[in-house]
């Protein structure tokens, strides 16, 4: 089971600065405790909803909201690339390069990262697919976490119920974010929803996150 791991090290990865708190942040709160955590963080967020005069700011304080969260979260170590998207051939050089990088530096035994077709936003199918095309030949296990668009079927879940107000913290310490979007409510829904209907027997959990397995 996901909860279980322990001494492992897990690379976690965001395509934009709050993607691993929305789609797992209860799971990396449960997982920080016994295993070694990183955290890359691909792009800086700029075209998200500004309410700031300009981008330059939108950026410096989403920067800084990830960097507080990054704490709360416990991460070993975090990544930030800061690229404005992964739409052009040199940002995906980019990417590719600091990826490369930090998967030497850190070996990991796990990656998660979002689902590489059934995400709904382009910039998380794009990264993850970049991902798995240079993950060859490595012995790494892959897990989805869930962001836009709720998997239909999973192959993983972790009750995330002690943590889950740490979860909604996490999210709201993206403060540029929800400014324009409740975004810990919609999510502590999904969370919610899953563990309603999920086949749970006797158990009453209340809140769970998902996760496909990349079986290769
Ligand atoms: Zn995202």
């Amino acid at each position: 089971m996901i909860s279980d791991f322990q001494n492992k090290k897990i690379l976690l990865v965001s395509p934009h600065p709050d993607d691993v708190e929305i789609g797992m942040g209860g799971t990396t709160i449960i997982l920080s405790k016994k295993n070694k955590l990183f955290h890359i963080i691909c792009t800086n967020g700029s075209r998200s909803f500004n309410k700031y005069k300009d981008k330059e700011t939108l950026i410096r304080n989403r920067k800084k909201e990830s960097e507080k969260c990054n704490k709360f979260m416990n991460i070993n170590k975090f990544f930030y690339y800061g690229l404005n998207n992964i739409s052009t051939n040199k940002n995906i050089n980019l990417f590719k390069t600091h990826f490369l990088s930090n998967l030497d530096e850190i070996d990991p035994d796990i990656i998660f990262c979002p689902h590489p077709t059934l995400d709904k936003h382009p910039t998380h199918r794009k990264i993850s697919e970049i991902i798995l095309e240079n993950l060859k030949n490595r012995k790494i296990k892959i897990f989805f976490y869930e962001v836009w668009g709720a998997f239909n079927k999973y192959d993983h879940y972790v009750n995330i119920d002690k943590v889950i107000k740490k979860k909604v913290k996490m999210i709201n310490f993206h403060k540029s974010q929800i400014y324009y979007k409740d975004y810990a409510l919609g999510i502590a829904g999904l969370n919610h929803y899953h563990a309603i209907f999920n086949d749970f027997g006797k158990e009453k959990i209340q809140y769970i996150e998902v996760f496909v397995e990349n079986i290769t």
